[in-house]
C-alpha cells in the first residue's frame, strides 16, 4: 500500500506516492504561489489528494517550510512567506476531510528522516541533518527519533549567534550561523571580495579552474560553517553529519574541505567517530521523511 506525500516549499509543491518499503513510485510538482495564502495552497493540497487518492492509501505525510510541531501536526511559527499557514492544524484538516492518517511535519525533520530511511544516514542513530541554502536548517535524530524540544521547534541552528554585533538577521538577532555560513552568505562573501554576481554553481567552476581568489572565498565560508559545526559537534557527539541543499553536489571536494578544517577545531575523539555525507535522497528525502512518520503513527 502507497502514502500520498507532500513536500511544500517556498517556490514549489513536491508530492507523489511512497510505498511502505521506501520507494517513490510516482513524483510530480507544481508552485507553490505562497503569497497567494493558506486558502489557495490547501486547494492545491486537495487537489494532490484527489489525484492520487485511490482505496488502497495508507494516509497523507506531509513535510512543509515553517516552524512545525510535528506531534500535532500543527504550524506554529516560522516567517509569514503563505499568508495565514501560521496557526493552520493541517493534519486535522485532511484527517477530518479524507478519513486516513495524516502527518505533518518541518521539512529538514522530514529531510533528516528520509536520509535515515532510504538515504545517507541508514543504520545510523545519533546523527545531525543541515539543509543550507538561503537559510540553514537543521534536523537532530537520537536514538533514531527526532528532537522535537518543549514546543518542538529544536534544530533551528541558523540562529545561533556565531558572530557579535555581526549582520543583521531577519529573526532580530545580528550575527546568525545563517548570515555567515548559508548559500545566500557565500555570494555575498564572493561579490564583496570580487565585485562579481556569481552563482553558487559559478563559484565552485572558479575553484575547480585554481582561482586562487574563489578558493580563499569558499574557504573562507567553509570556516565560517564549521565553526558552528563545532558547537555542534560538542553538543550532540553525533556519528554522522548530513549536508543538504544545492551545495550537496560539491560532494567529496566539499566534504574534505570541512573536514580539513574540522581537524583544527574541534577534539580528535570527536572526529574519530563522525563521519560527513552529502545527502543522497536530493527532492525526495522530505516526502520520504514524512512518510516514515506516517508509517510509524499507524504502527
Ligand atoms: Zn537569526
Amino acid at each position: 500500500m502507497n502514502i500520498i506525500a507532500i513536500d511544500i516549499g517556498g517556490t514549489e509543491i513536491k508530492y507523489g506516492l511512497v510505498s511502505s518499503r521506501g520507494e517513490v513510485i510516482f513524483s510530480s510538482s507544481l508552485l507553490t504561489e505562497a503569497s497567494k495564502g493558506v486558502e489557495q495552497l490547501l486547494e492545491k493540497i486537495y487537489g494532490i489528494v484527489e489525484e492520487l487518492k485511490t482505496n488502497r492509501i495508507l494516509g497523507i505525510a506531509v513535510s512543509a517550510t515553517g516552524q512545525i510541531d510535528g506531534s500535532i501536526g500543527k504550524v506554529v511559527g516560522g516567517t509569514d512567506l503563505i499568508p495565514g499557514w501560521i496557526g493552520t492544524n493541517l493534519v486535522e484538516i485532511l484527517e477530518k476531510r479524507y478519513s486516513v492518517p495524516a502527518v505533518l511535519e518541518n521539512d529538514v525533520n522530514c529531510a533528516a528522516l528520509g536520509e535515515m530511511w532510504m538515504g545517507a544516514a541508514k543504520g545510523k542513530e545519533n546523527f545531525l541533518c543541515l539543509t543550507i541554502g538561503t537559510g540553514i536548517g537543521g534536523g537532530i535524530v537520537l536514538k533514531g527519533e527526532l528532537l522535537r524540544g518543549e514546543s518542538s521547534v529544536a534544530a533551528e541552528f541558523g540562529h545561533i549567534q556565531i558572530v557579535k554585533n555581526g549582520l543583521q538577521c531577519g529573526c532580530g538577532n545580528r550575527g546568525c550561523y545563517q548570515s555567515y555560513a548559508s548559500t545566500t552568505a557565500l555570494l555575498r562573501l564572493a561579490e564583496e571580495k570580487t565585485g562579481k554576481k556569481l552563482n553558487g554553481k559559478e563559484i565552485f567552476d572558479e575553484v575547480h579552474k585554481n582561482n586562487k581568489k574563489y578558493i580563499e572565498i569558499v574557504n573562507e565560508w567553509a570556516d565560517y560553517l564549521t565553526d558552528g559545526l563545532s558547537t555542534l559537534i560538542y553538543i550532540f557527539n553525533p556519528s554522522l553529519i548530513v549536508i543538504g541543499g544545492g551545495v550537496s553536489k560539491q560532494g567529496e571536494f566539499l566534504k574534505s574541505i570541512f573536514q580539513k578544517s574540522l581537524e583544527k577545531k574541534v577534539m580528535k575523539n570527536y572526529l574519530d567517530i563522525l563521519e560527513i555525507k552529502m545527502a543522497e535522497r536530493g527532492n525526495d528525502a522530505g516526502m520520504l521523511g514524512a512518510s516514515y512518520l506516517l508509517l510509524e503513527k499507524i504502527k
